[in-house]
């Protein structure tokens, strides 16, 4: 075994909202890469499994069944680099926390604070905040997945309040008016503080009428929302997330390989689908609907930045990575943040590819398709096999080659950080 490049074992979770069974990928490609320890039942959800340094889902080398944690820490300058070392300031954790989701049920319309509103909201609530970090995450689409993402553009929200009586009933004849006349960062925030804060059994009743109306009227709201309107009430019947969701925020259907960056404080949530997630390592989320969990409406509202924006301008362009080489097609999703970018390697048939060494620790996962991997020049030595599902680590600075000699389109995607 290389010590620059070795096979991994990530954690499966069973959340509620996770695909059952082998429609899962999670499942799949927890299946795969550990078939020993990982039987699929199909009657379990399998929602996200975890890559990554995070004490709560350790991931483990393959070979051994240490934790990669502390592999790490027993030299951190060789698996993590000097600089990763010295900008986040741990010997044994990796920045990110990669993850591939499946989706069967929406998850908690939620946003996640700035470094600096994290950093209070830990020191005051630190039970409902658990660290003082930001956590900035980016969605690349596996396969058709839809999301919440940022409010809509104000104009549409106006058309709602206008065509949509049991909205405005919520939100109340005076709001309604004045963001009606004047539609603004600071009349849309109104408005989303009074759905937010109506009380429960008005949400609901208002909620009952809103489903009636998509039946008998659906070209009051498209046929796209009056169907996911009906889509999310069967999966939470009468919540306010219908409101503050389906009604205000944008809904965005991604193609497999596209991509969102979610920045802070900017309401969001998955709908549907199968992607890889990467995110900063932190556990802070303020939510808003769609969930059983605790809910800081006072902060939320308060802390969105209601800034407004159309669907396509949610999607994070894809840039090319000067460090690829050969056969393969590189996309690099790098989004504005330090903790990770994410790298899209694509064969559409056979072929060898070459990746130069990243300045900082990296995990790979197939997505699709079977091939090899290995260090440059270490063929003989080093080689691993490339399966959908395999997960593997590699050290800073390592130069990777890749090679697929199935004929069949091969798909691998890295998540790094460099300083
Ligand atoms: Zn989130």
């Amino acid at each position: 075994m290389s010590s620059d490049l070795f096979r991994v074992i990530g954690g499966p979770q069973n959340y509620a909202w996770g695909k059952l069974g082998s429609s899962s990928a999670v499942a799949r490609f927890a299946h795969a890469n550990d078939p020993e320890h990982v039987s699929i039942d199909e009657s379990l959800p399998y929602a996200e499994l975890w890559m990554g340094t995070h004490p709560k889902v350790p991931t483990t080398l393959y070979s051994s069944g240490e934790k990669l944690a502390d592999v790490i820490s027993s030299n951190p300058e060789k698996y993590l680099g000097p600089k990763i070392i010295a900008k986040f300031g741990s010997k044994t954790e990796l920045p990110f926390l990669f993850k591939v989701l499946s989706i069967e049920k929406v998850l908690s319309i939620q946003a996640h604070p700035d470094k600096k509103l994290a950093g209070q909201l830990h020191k005051s609530d630190p039970k409902n905040y658990p660290d003082d970090n930001h956590k900035p995450e980016m969605a690349v689409a596996l396969t058709d997945f839809e999301a919440f993402c940022g409010f809509k553009p104000l104009s549409l929200i106006k058309e709602h309040l206008e065509k949509i009586p049991e909205f405005s009933k919520l939100v109340g004849a005076d709001i309604t008016q004045e963001y009606i006349s004047s539609p603004s960062k600071a009349t849309l925030q109104k408005v989303f503080s009074k759905v937010m804060n109506a009380e429960e059994d008005v949400v609901a009743k208002y909620a009952g009428e809103l489903l009636e109306r998509t039946k008998s009227q659906p070209e009051a709201f498209g046929a796209t929302l009056a169907d996911l309107i009906q889509r999310l009430d069967v999966q939470f019947p009468g919540d306010v997330g219908l409101f503050c969701g389906c009604l205000m925020l944008n809904h965005c259907i991604l193609k497999s390989g596209e991509a969102m960056f979610l920045q802070a404080c900017e309401p969001h949530a998955y709908i549907s689908g199968d992607i890889m997630e990467c995110m900063a390592a932190s556990d802070n989320v303020i939510r808003a609907g769609f969930t059983p969990k605790f809910k800081d409406v006072a902060v939320l509202v308060d802390s969105l930045t209601y800034s407004t924006n159309n669907v396509e301008e949610q999607k994070l362009t894809p840039a090319p990575f000067a460090r690829g080489s050969g056969d393969a097609t590189f996309a690099l999703y790098d989004p504005p943040i330090d903790e990770f970018s994410v790298l899209q390697i694509e064969f559409k048939s056979s072929g060898k590819a070459q990746m130069k060494g990243v300045d900082g620790p990296s995990i790979l996962i197939v997505s699709e398709g079977t091939g090899k991997l290995f260090i440059k020049g270490e063929e003989s030595s080093s080689t691993l096999d490339a399966f959908e599902g395999g997960v593997y680590f590699i050290a800073p600075d390592a130069e990777v080659e890749i090679v697929n000699t199935s004929g069949k389109p091969f798909t691998l995607y890295r998540a790094y950080c460099e300083a």
